[in-house]
């Protein structure tokens, strides 16, 4: 076969082969699989117009669009198949029991508290948290660690229930999108005194994807006007038949408020997990499980609230959490009672990992502490790898609607940072459930726990990307990085105005922001008394440049002392100026504010419409 070349490189050429790619690899990676000089597929793509380095990330369609000029074939390997092939490099498998049928024994339900807002989810898991806490279990300091297990009695056996406390489908939806089976039974929260309501169905309908079995619990019914019956008929209509009226599914009228039939409610969802699901694992394993909530603590590092799906989790056992790894250190219960082993079903906090694993990512107890970090590290890379793949151009949230109708971008990608990961996966769902229109992709190309950091202001610059700070801040340079870079920021602390703020960018609606610049600030060294003009302060510029009419505030040993003033006068020795720069001294007259002092700093500052990049 006769090898074309561009340029003069010799142009590689299969016969129609698949070669597997994982996604985001680079020209390099691909030239690896077919024995070829990088240099050569660069040549392929300048040929195509398109100016790719070696190392570089690519999309999918440029795979496709190389290996088809080449006469090959591309499979791209999805996240979750590489993730199986990496633990199986490692002759790990996550997801399945070890042994045979008698290691398996029955293992507690795991619930999640789905339904309307306001219908009482929350009231729910607190009540069901006071009434059941585990007896014996004094000395600890009740917490919120993302889940809790609680005793009942059904049929005079002790049962356990695992709670997921973070009520709300938005966690569950994420866990779910990124593969993980977290739930095992979804009580539906339905207010007797408002009925089906539409997040009441969005619920049922999360549940029912996931094929999880559903005890609806008909809460309120101590409010007037409560009408339980109503709610078995509406619900009916979404194919959820009331046992009594010869259906298979559970309702239990409850009030959260006053715990009633919070037992009966207990025991429904202990009978339709023994009537619908065989809730078995293998305690004798190494233990393997998900993350559920995560967070950066300033004293003890990086906290993880796991939940055991098989297995038994020790004390100095390795685990590889997502990208995070480490020695478990200790583990802490849902009591804050420090445990040396958690089973089947258990929640525990974890300490002891190097960084914080994402909401719903697998966790899985590895002999070796360095298979442990080998793992997280390939992880780690591939997560970045794909992340640059989704690059494409820079865009502030202003001038969103304009670049959009102006056809330059589809998508607002995003990188969202926030303090533990349930937000910003509850975050992060919200925004990908905005209906934008269908011109318009949303993307999040980044998630995580803790500051804005360089590298995802980085990731921002590379791939046209605004950042969520989710009650966190830039952290170190970040800041400055972002502002030199024109990356634009958001810092919310609230989710839903996170959620308003992009809607409305996006339908082009957001009012310019103004910001405020400092221009200069002078120390006074001494004061004069003018009996016309009142105090006047003598003083050195310390930094930038004060200006004649300006703003101005007064500050006191850091403490701001004085607002909104105003720079009236302004001189060097007799002369009246318009500006003083650094370095140099003068005279400055705030008008009729005369409450200054030696040592007071003044500094001036103006406010700019933000720039539109
Ligand atoms: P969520 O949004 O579903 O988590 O709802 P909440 O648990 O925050 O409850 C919403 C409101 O309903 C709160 O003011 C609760 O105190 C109230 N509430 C919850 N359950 C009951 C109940 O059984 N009876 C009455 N009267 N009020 C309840």
């Amino acid at each position: 076969m006769q090898a074309p070349s561009v340029g003069g490189v010799m142009l590689p050429r299969g016969n129609g082969e698949a070669i597997r790619l994982s996604r985001g690899a680079s020209l390099t990676d691909f030239a690896e699989k077919i024995n070829a000089n990088p240099a050569s597929l660069v040549a392929v793509m300048m040929n195509l117009g398109e100016m790719v380095t070696a190392t570089q990330s690519v999309s999918d369609e440029t795979l496709h669009l190389l290996a088809g000029e080449m006469n090959y074939t591309v499979q791209i390997v999805s996240p979750e198949e590489e993730d199986r092939e990496l633990l199986e490099s490692f002759d790990l498998e996550f997801g399945e029991n070890e042994g045979t049928e008698e290691d398996l024994v029955v293992r507690p339900p795991v619930v999640t508290v789905m339904g309307h807002v306001d219908h009482g989810k929350t009231r729910l898991l607190d009540a069901i948290r006071k009434t059941n806490v585990i007896a014996g279990e004094a000395g600890g300091i009740t917490q919120h660690i993302g889940a809790y297990q609680v005793a009942t009695e059904v049929n005079g056996e002790d049962r356990a229930i695992t709670f997921i406390d973070t009520p709300g489908h938005e966690a569950f939806t994420a866990m779910r999108a990124r593969g993980a089976r977290s739930t095992d039974i979804a009580i539906l929260v339905v207010a007797a005194n408002d009925g089906v309501m539409p997040q009441t169905v969005e619920a049922l309908n999360h549940a029912k994807a996931a094929e999880v079995p559903i005890v609806v619990a008909v809460n309120k019914i101590d409010v007037e006007g409560a009408d339980p019956t109503k709610v078995r008929g509406q619900l009916t209509e979404y194919g959820l038949v009331a046992e009594e009226y010869g259906g298979d599914t559970m309702f239990v009228d409850i009030s959260a408020k006053q715990g009633l039939h919070i037992d009966n409610l207990l025991e429904a969802v202990v009978l339709t997990a023994d009537a619908a699901l065989d809730l078995r694992a293998n305690p004798h394993q190494d233990a393997q499980g998900i993350a559920i909530e995560s967070r950066l603590d300033r004293g003890r590092g990086a906290v993880a609230t796991v939940l055991v799906q098989r297995g038994t989790l020790r004390v100095g056992d390795t685990m590889v959490v997502g990208d995070a790894y480490g020695r478990v250190r200790a583990m802490l219960d849902d009591s804050g009672n420090t445990v040396a082993e958690a089973g089947p079903s258990t929640p525990v906090q974890v300490l002891g990992l190097t960084n914080v694993p994402g909401a719903g990512d697998n966790f899985i107890v590895v002999e070796e502490d360095r298979t442990a970090r080998q793992i997280a590290e390939k992880r780690a890379a591939r997560e970045r790898n794909a992340a640059f793949a989704k690059r494409t151009r820079r865009v502030s949230l202003e001038d969103l609607d304009k670049v959009l109708k102006a056809g330059e971008v589809q998508q607002l990608n995003l990188i969202i940072k926030g303090d533990a990961s349930g937000s910003v996966e509850a975050l992060e769902s919200s925004l990908l459930q905005l209906d934008v229109g269908e011109e318009v992709d949303i993307r999040v190309l980044h998630r995580g726990v803790g500051a804005v950091t360089e590298s995802d202001i980085d990731l921002a610059m590379g791939s046209d990307a605004i950042v969520i700070g989710f009650n966190v801040r830039a952290a170190g340079r970040a800041a400055q990085m972002a502002e030199r870079e024109g990356v634009d920021v958001r810092y919310y602390s609230v989710i839903y105005q996170a959620i308003e703020e992009i809607e409305a960018a996006l339908k082009g609606m957001l009012k310019p922001e103004y910001e405020e610049v400092e221009l200069g600030t002078a120390e006074i060294r001494e004061v004069f008394r003018s009996s016309k003009l009142g105090n006047l302060a003598g003083v050195l510029i310390r930094s930038g440049e004060v200006r004649r009419n300006t703003k101005a505030r007064l500050l006191r040993d850091g403490k701001v002392i004085a607002e909104n003033l105003t720079i009236e006068g302004l001189r060097r020795f007799k002369d009246d100026v318009t500006e003083i720069r650094e370095g140099f001294e003068g005279g400055i007259n705030l008008g009729n504010f005369n409450d200054i002092k030696v040592d007071d700093v003044i500094a001036t500052y103006e406010m700019r419409e933000k720039p539109r990049a």
